[in-house]
């Protein structure tokens, strides 16, 4: 259970990436598997909307006409006999339709014998009319109801019924009844084909196919009509469809016409695939999206992880810092004061000591507050122009005597030729050879001797630092330059040290826009070296 604890909290980050990314991959695996079945069924599916589509617009024809012949057809038994007849063209004038061609009532006699009568509109009167091919249509559509008429049988209920044999003229009949149910007569409409294809059609399909599809959708349609005779009297669109066509018939008096509808580009199968991709593609950018944003947070985390436990390193290592020297410098002032130490030399030699113990104090001071100004933004620069070689000499010659007493010997090489005054801050570029020769005590091991270069590259001047220590892993090169940072591996391990040195000498560098590079090898030594623009003082920082 303890192991599991320590395991847990050690690898915190990586449980949380795993707790987070395992479902959401087997999330993604689910949503794959639903959309491949959806896939499947889709095409069955979008072949039942566009059904559904064709039967929203038969409904809708059958509707207008049913409705139509129901109010103008519904004539009153009383009228049927010639002499009354003109009351039956009162009720078509009253009642007009204007989906019909020709209104008409053709009359039984008991015999069977019948007489058509056609409305005309002009005089408003009905006409006898027999010999015309309309009469005929007529004469032939209501044989049946004449039939019932011979029979003299009653009917129990009358709808309407409908007569397409003459395509040019379909006719809508509604059979007229007496109070004993026997059939008198009928009345009919010869259905105006053209005001149909022209208008109602195209209407209704427009129409039903705006509440159906969203615009885009409707767009990607295409609808089409056909005529008994098989001749195309409509198209929503000029162009060829590509897509599979879903067929139906027409109702009612229609009824041997056909309305078909088809994708313009594609079949329902490829709608289908279309659209697992497009879901597809959706989810695992979406995944993507939120892996990356995990990474990102998790990476956030352990870096803040990393710096706050570089943080409190820095705390102890500070701290050790300080006391080391403070311990010294009491030690040895204590025994000046009590004057215990009376030969001149040891008095001289204790002195030395609280003074170099002081100087580190000093510039282990001066890097934390030069940190804290960095962090801040608040570190600024006074460029004066500068001999480098003199500079690094002065510096060199600081600490030279102390150096010396700790058994270091100092190799410091001069240019060639000399190099021409730099533009630079004094202070902060001696700040920065300080770190350097400091590190390079402090990562000496055995070894006592450093080397300290002043030259040129091209357009660059070069200050480098040389030590034959410890030397640096090359994977750990790179990053000793950041803030905190210590190679915690090796011998180093040993030596304290607070990680700012570096980074405050990059900083101070780079300030000057130039760099700090670093050459080592493990066990044999490194070599930092400064290089600084040397340009026209106008083109300096
Ligand atoms: P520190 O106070 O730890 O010396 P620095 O920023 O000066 O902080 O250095 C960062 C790390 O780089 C050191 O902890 C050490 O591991 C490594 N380092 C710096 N200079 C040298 C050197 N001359 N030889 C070996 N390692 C070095």
């Amino acid at each position: 259970m303890a192991t599991l604890r320590t395991f847990l909290r050690r690898h915190l980050l990586w449980v949380g990436f795993l707790a987070v990314v395992i479902p959401l991959l087997v999330l993604l695996g689910v949503q794959y598997q639903s959309l491949k079945e959806l896939e499947r069924t889709s095409p069955l599916a979008r072949r039942a909307m566009l059904t559904n589509y064709l039967q929203a617009v038969v409904k809708e024809i059958e509707t207008i006409y049913r409705m139509d012949a129901e109010r103008v057809l519904n004539i009153p038994p009383e009228t049927c006999s010639e002499e009354r007849i003109h009351r039956v063209s009162y009720h078509f004038k009253k009642k007009l339709s204007c989906g019909a061609r020709e209104l008409f009532v053709m009359l039984f006699a008991p015999n069977g014998e019948s007489r058509t009568f056609f409305y005309d509109a002009t005089d408003r009167g009905m006409k006898l009319r027999s010999d015309c091919p309309q009469a005929r249509a007529v004469t032939l559509a209501c044989t049946p109801w004449r039939l019932v008429r011979l029979q003299n049988a009653g009917v129990e209920t009358t709808t309407l019924s409908f007569s397409d044999h003459d395509p040019q003229n379909p006719i809508i009949l509604n059979p007229i009844v007496d109070e004993a149910s026997r059939v008198i007569g009928v009345a009919g409409m010869i259905v105006d084909v053209a005001h149909f294809q022209d208008k109602v059609l195209p209407r209704v399909i427009q129409e039903t196919l705006a509440r159906s599809f969203s615009n885009n959708e409707g767009e990607n349609l295409i609808v089409m009509a056909y005529d008994s005779s098989g001749r195309k009297v409509y198209t929503s669109q000029p162009s060829e469809g590509r897509g599979e066509v879903v067929w139906l018939s027409l109702p009612f008096v229609f009824e041997k016409w056909r309305l078909g509808i088809q994708s313009r580009d594609e079949t329902p199968e490829q709608w289908a695939r279309r659209y697992m991709m497009i879901n597809l593609s959706l989810s695992v950018l979406m995944t993507i999206m939120l892996i990356g944003g995990i990474v990102l947070a998790l990476r956030t985390a352990s870096r803040e992880m990393k710096l706050s436990q570089m943080k409190t390193d820095f705390v102890s290592n500070v701290s050790h810092e300080l006391r080391t020297p403070l311990a010294s410098i009491r030690v040895f002032g204590e025994l000046l004061k009590m004057g215990r130490v009376t030969q001149p030399d040891k008095v001289a030699e204790y002195g030395q000591y609280i003074e170099t113990e002081s100087q580190r104090l000093t510039q282990l001071i001066n890097n934390i507050l030069d940190f804290s100004k960095i962090e801040s933004g608040q570190k600024t620069y006074h460029f004066e122009l500068t001999d480098l070689t003199e500079l690094v000499s002065e510096t060199l010659k600081t600490v030279e005597v102390q150096l010396k007493q700790r058994g270091f010997s100092i190799d410091f090489q001069r240019p060639h030729e000399p190099l021409p005054p730099a533009l630079i801050d004094p202070q902060a570029i001696a700040q920065a050879l300080m770190n350097l020769l400091d590190n390079a005590v402090k990562y000496s091991g055995s070894a006592r001797q450093i080397h300290v270069r002043v030259g040129h590259i091209k357009a660059e001047a070069t200050v480098s630092v040389t030590d034959h220590g410890l030397g640096i892993p090359r994977e750990e090169q790179t990053k000793i330059f950041e803030r905190f940072h210590r190679v915690s591996t090796g011998l180093v391990h040993d030596v304290k040290g607070s990680g700012l040195g570096l980074s405050i000498v990059k900083h101070i560098v780079e300030a000057h826009r130039g760099r700090v590079t670093v050459e080592s090898e493990l066990g044999k030594g490194s070599t930092f070296t400064i290089h600084l623009p040397l340009q026209p003082a106008s083109r300096q920082p």
